[in-house]
């Protein structure tokens, strides 16, 4: 076993970055190492595993054996505390020039245990133009012992300038049956939910493992794919839209309010508060409060950025369903239907409309998406969407 096995249907990304680990264990020994490079960028579409990847090549630059996956150098990288390793995120929709700074400067100290320094930068297609010159300068003149590993959708997201100085790992989206290997044999489903998971995800592991294990994520699927069989008059059109724009706000309540919440302690804690007082501010030492607000800002932005993310799904996910709906309209053969499950919903729709109709609906929903990506108020556009799917 070892820390590429999980890449699933990666074989040729996995070849390079096993060949570049054995070329960094060349250089840590003391020889030239040819092969080794300072930038890497991840690309692939969404969940076909970009940082995964990234995750598992820096496993492989930290471990001794070149990423066998069961030392403790392994075991740390994979869940997120080695010391050599900076894994970053945007706080919020992007990367501001300050945390990018700050990364920069952390990235540039030694490595602790002798081998890389390793910083993983996720969604590096979200930092600002400010904050993509201050990277480039950072991979311009590495130090000698420091990697970066940037994560994108595409090569064509990074400034040309960026993307030059990086080699490429592009990563392709696995096929289903795959994906419900990996399920059926590394997390244990049972084969039948394995296949329906990976189905419905299409080829994104992150989704195809949460609908396979999280049962709270396989009934919002339900909810969000029971819209179009609701929408059977104004009024219904409206409500569906208010309950799709709510789920994704529980959504995004249910990932940021424990995290926001110790946040909020530690920082109080770090400076000073007073067990006793009653005020929000009282008891804080100087600078408490500005630094207090200061949180408070970028996990608003977070809880905008989960919320906008969770909303697009569930768009992809309508996206996904009338697809399936063309093609049985087409009675293409060969194809797999991605939500299987609903065939007589699917089937339904596709028998009472036209092809053409269900592309419009289709061009609805991208619409819909680009207008909440511009900021259009999301029920506003959620509804405009609706109204426009209704048969
Ligand atoms: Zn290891």
């Amino acid at each position: 076993m070892t820390v590429f096995d999980d890449l699933v249907g990666q074989d040729q990304a996995i070849a390079v970055l096993s060949r570049a680990a054995a070329a960094a264990g060349e250089v840590v020994a003391g020889g030239r190492g040819a092969g080794m490079t300072h930038a890497w960028l991840f690309t692939g579409p969404p969940g076909s595993g970009r940082e995964d990847a990234a995750r598992a090549f820096a496993a492989a630059l930290l471990c001794p054996d070149g990423g066998c996956g069961h030392c403790d150098q392994c075991h740390q990288v994979l869940i997120g505390s080695h010391p050599d390793l900076e894994s970053v995120r945007p706080e919020g929709l992007s990367y501001s020039v300050k945390q990018t700074r700050e990364l920069i400067l952390r990235a540039a100290g030694a490595p602790t245990q002798g081998r890389w320094r390793v910083i993983l930068f996720e969604d590096a297609d979200r930092a600002t133009e400010s904050a993509a010159n201050a990277l480039l300068k950072a991979i311009e003149e590495p130090p000698p012992r420091t990697v970066w590993l940037l994560c994108a959708p595409a090569p064509d997201d990074m400034m040309i300038t960026i993307r030059s100085r990086c080699r490429l790992v592009n990563l392709t989206t696995p096929g289903t049956e795959a994906v419900a290997h990996v399920l059926a044999t590394r997390h244990s489903v049972p084969w039948e939910t394995a296949r329906f998971a990976a189905r419905a995800a299409q080829g994104h592991i992150g989704r195809a493992r949460a609908l396979a294990l999280d049962e709270g994520v396989r009934a919002r699927r339900e909810a969000v794919l029971s819209i179009p069989r609701s929408l059977t008059g104004v009024g219904e059109c409206v409500s569906a839209a208010e309950r799709l724009v709510k789920t994704a706000e529980e959504e995004a309540a249910a990932a940021t309010t424990a995290l926001n919440e110790s946040e909020t302690s530690e920082l109080r804690k770090l400076y000073g508060e007073g067990s006793t007082g009653k005020g929000l501010n009282r008891g804080l030492v100087r600078g408490g409060a500005g630094a207090l607000k200061e949180l408070e800002d970028r996990q608003k932005s977070r809880a905008t950025r989960i919320k906008r993310d969770s909303l697009d799904a569930a768009l992809l996910e309508l996206v996904s369903f009338y697809r399936d709906v063309l093609a049985m309209q087409f009675a293409a053969a060969g194809v797999e239907l991605a939500n299987d499950d609903l065939r007589f919903d699917l089937d339904q729709l596709a028998k009472s409309s036209t092809p053409e109709e269900t592309l419009r609906r289709i061009d609805a929903i991208m619409q819909c998406r680009e207008r909440l990506a511009a900021n259009v108020n999301p029920q506003m556009a959620v509804e405009a969407m609706m109204l426009a799917l209704r048969p």
